[in-house]
Order: structure tokens, then C-alpha cells, then sequence
């Protein structure tokens, strides 16, 4: 049986939904990726379940026990709880019925066995009845395939019902370390061309849900392998260098207080990472952010990606810190990131020191100092900010005394051009 001690949540939680069930004479259900992480025992924090019956009138028995807030979607007959510190989700059992193939289905209440039925895999297709006495509902051998670490579709149509689920299959192959089964393997190649009909926001998060992984290079090369990766653009090369770049990326975020503190990298930063680093490798970034229907700052980490991977030579000629800001000065972080994890050896350490140090520097001096010597505010002004910042990064000063002595060197410079007739 299941082993609920990986879960001390799901153990809270539990007997007030069974009681709740049992008293309304509805039968729910765990059910989904939570119990193939359960039986894996790894862990886990989304929970779904399902009601057979009606999930909304469910939540509301479970609201007026137990207090919390209610959000229901009466269309889908959905609706979440936030109960202290959680947000659950419960949803009516259903059928799914595809009117064409990768539309979004028809869905109708249907009971447990074709709510398990509609879904992507037999590892994804178990059930925990909740109510008394608590039973695992197993129709497809998922437990078997959990045992085999085998990836296995419901039935042959179900890669050109959904071609999302290909993408799935192999983010599941990937992260699990199981293998698609022979027979779904041979399902894929008739899907590949389904994969077209998908919508752009469907496609998407698809790729979102692979950056979001442990090791996304993985599942990037499969899909690569499998013919996948093109539905992006067709010209997407993914080589050695871009699934080494995802490795680096994710070994840098791995020391959060590095990443954070002296990259200035967001959490949520992965995803436009991972566009950035797509980008690099795309021969069309517009085509490629139409496709997917990227937003703008994704759309923007696309472009970077692109800009920043042909930059790469010339930040490797580059003999100062200044030529290195005139080259990245308008990329994003997740861009300098992208081109970083890109690059090796001295040029990465380039890019590195541009987006951890140099971008930051300031000249000490502003053009208050200036305008309290007497000088009037005008184009000097930036032209004596931007020198004292190039000298600042490469070195030649570094205190503010050395600061006022360049400016005083710049008129009195500019005075002496003058005098000849010369410009400044
Ligand atoms: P993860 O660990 O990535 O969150 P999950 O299995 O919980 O994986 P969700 O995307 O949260 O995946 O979906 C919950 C469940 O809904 C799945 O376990 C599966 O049973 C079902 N499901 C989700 N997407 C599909 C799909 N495209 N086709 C069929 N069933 C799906």
C-alpha cells in the first residue's frame, strides 16, 4: 500500500476528506502524478484529486466543515481550496472526447474508471480511493510500469489526440531515467505530424515544463533524437555545446547565493534561460517567438540568445573590460546568462566578470560634483561620466582623487584643443 510518511501533508489531510466524502455519499479520489511519486517515493507537492459526482458541491461540505476559501469554476465543475497554508485542487472525474486532433477535448463527468482512462500514461493513470476501505485503483498496470520504469500510453491514438503528450512522455523518460515502452515508441512517428496543429500557448509550456526540470539538456536531446525539437523551428540545431550550456546554467543556479547575489538571477529565471539559450541555436528568432506566442520578455531572451551567441567572438578579442561593456551593455541578465554558459574558458570568464562586476561600476563623481565646480550642465557632463567609467573599468583609476585629476586632465584638455582650434 502507499506509503503516506513521504507526505505529512496528504497524512493531515486525508481523514477530513474521507470523512467529508463518506458523510455526502461522493467517492474521491487522489489520483495523477502524486501517486506515482508516492509509489516512487519521491517527493512531491501538487495534489490532485477527483470527485465522482460533483467536485464543486464536494469543496463547499469541505469549506463549511473546515473553514478556508472556496474558488470555483462552475464550467469545468472545479474548484480549489485554500485551507491554511494550501491550495488544492479538486476536479469532477471526466471523459475526454477529441472532436479533431491536438483541439482541446470535449469534456463530461463520466465516473473514476474514464477519468483514469483519458489520461497520458499508465504511471499517470492510478488512483487512491479515499473512502473506506482505501484501495488503490490500478486499471492500466501502472504500478507494473512504475516496477519496469517504462513509459506506456493508454492506447494507440493517444500521441494524435494530444501530440502534447509526446513532449511528456519524453520530459517523464527523462526525469524518471525509464524508458519508453516499444509499442509507444512506435506511436510517436505517425504523431510528429500532429505536433503542427498544436497552439502556440499549448507548445509553449510544454517547453517551459522542460526548462523547469532538473536536467532539461536531457529531455532536449531526446526530442531532438525523436524529430521533436524542429516543431520549434526547423533549423534548430541542438549540438554539444547547447546541452553542455543547459548543464553549466544548471550548475551555477545550484549555489542559489551566488546566483542570486552576484548574477542578480530571479527564481522564476529558468524559463527565459532556457528561451535565451534556444535563441542561440535558432535561425529565426521572430518565427520562433510567433510560433510559440512568446511574451515580450521571452520574445526579448530569444533575440538576446541569438545576439549575444554571435557577440562570443568578439568578447573573446576583446582586450578590456570597457570593449566588453560596449559590446553586452544592453543584454538582460538571463541573456548574459545564457551567453556565459555558452562561452568557455577566458571568454566566459569575460562575460561572467561583465555581468557579476563591471556593468554594476559607477563613477564616484556625478554631475553634481560638476555643476559645484562651476561648470555648466550639457553634453560634457555624459561625455565626462562615460570616460571617468571606461577609465574606472579598465583600471586606470580607482579612487576619487584619481577621478577629479581625470576630469581636471579633460578640460583642461579640451581648453588646449580649443586654443588650437582643434575639437574636442
Ligand atoms: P508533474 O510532476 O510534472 O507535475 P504530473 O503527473 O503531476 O507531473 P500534471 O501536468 O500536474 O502532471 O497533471 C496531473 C495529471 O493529469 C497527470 O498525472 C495525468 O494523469 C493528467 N494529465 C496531465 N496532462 C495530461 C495530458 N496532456 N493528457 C492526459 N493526461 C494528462
Amino acid at each position: 500500500m502507499i506509503d503516506l510518511s513521504a507526505a505529512p501533508t496528504l497524512d493531515r489531510l486525508l481523514p477530513m476528506l474521507c470523512e467529508t466524502a463518506m458523510d455526502i455519499h461522493l467517492d474521491v479520489y487522489l489520483v495523477g502524478g502524486v501517486i506515482r511519486d508516492l509509489l516512487l517515493r519521491r517527493s512531491t507537492v501538487d495534489f490532485d484529486f477527483a470527485v465522482e459526482g460533483d467536485a464543486i458541491e464536494f469543496t463547499r461540505e469541505l469549506a463549511a466543515r473546515h473553514g478556508g476559501t472556496l474558488t470555483m469554476h462552475p464550467t469545468f465543475r472545479t474548484a480549489t481550496w485554500s485551507y491554511q497554508e494550501l491550495e488544492i485542487d479538486f476536479a469532477t472525474a471526466r471523459t475526454e472526447t477529441y472532436p479533431e486532433p491536438a483541439m482541446l477535448p470535449v469534456v463530461t463527468p463520466a465516473s473514476i474508471d474514464l477519468d483514469l482512462y483519458r489520461r497520458d500514461f499508465t504511471i499517470n493513470a492510478l488512483a487512491l480511493r479515499l473512502n473506506e476501505p482505501r484501495q488503490l485503483i490500478d486499471l492500466y498496470g501502472g504500478q507494473e510500469d512504475l516496477r519496469s520504469g517504462i513509459i506506456r500510453v493508454l492506447h494507440d491514438h493517444s500521441f494524435i489526440d494530444d501530440p502534447t503528450r509526446l513532449f511528456r512522455a519524453v520530459r517523464f523518460e527523462q526525469r524518471l531515467n525509464f524508458h519508453i515502452e516499444p509499442h509507444t515508441f512506435s506511436l510517436i512517428a505517425p504523431a510528429l505530424p500532429y505536433v503542427s496543429r498544436l497552439s502556440g500557448e499549448r507548445l509553449r509550456y510544454e517547453f517551459e515544463l522542460i526548462f523547469s526540470e532538473d536536467e532539461p539538456e536531457k529531455s532536449l536531446h531526446r526530442l531532438h533524437d525523436l524529430g521533436l525539437l524542429t516543431y520549434l523551428d526547423s533549423g534548430l540545431i541542438f549540438d554539444e555545446t547547447l546541452y553542455n550550456a543547459f548543464r553549466s546554467y544548471r550548475l551555477l543556479a545550484a549555489d542559489q547565493q551566488y546566483a542570486q547575489n552576484s548574477w542578480h538571477i530571479k527564481t522564476n529565471s529558468a524559463i527565459n534561460i532556457g528561451w535565451a539559450l534556444l535563441g542561440s541555436r535558432t535561425r529565426d528568432p521572430e518565427q520562433m517567438a510567433r510560433r510559440l506566442m512568446l511574451d515580450r520578455t521571452a520574445t526579448l531572451a530569444v533575440h538576446g540568445g541569438q545576439r549575444i551567441a554571435k557577440l562570443l567572438d568578439k568578447v573573446a578579442s576583446a582586450q578590456k573590460p570597457s570593449e566588453v561593456d560596449a559590446l553586452l551593455n544592453d543584454l538582460p541578465t538571463e541573456v548574459l546568462v545564457a551567453g556565459s554558459v555558452l562561452a568557455s574558458g577566458d571568454t566566459r570568464a569575460k562575460v561572467t566578470a561583465y555581468a557579476t562586476t563591471w556593468r554594476y561600476v559607477t563613477p564616484l563623481l556625478s554631475g553634481k560634483d560638476f555643476t559645484n565646480w562651476g561648470l555648466s550642465p550639457g553634453p560634457l557632463f555624459g561625455k565626462l561620466l562615460r570616460g571617468l567609467r571606461t577609465a574606472r573599468l579598465d583600471g586606470q583609476i580607482s579612487s576619487l582623487e584619481q577621478e577629479r585629476e581625470f576630469v581636471q586632465r579633460v578640460i583642461a584638455q579640451m581648453a588646449a584643443d580649443d586654443a588650437t582650434g582643434e575639437d574636442a
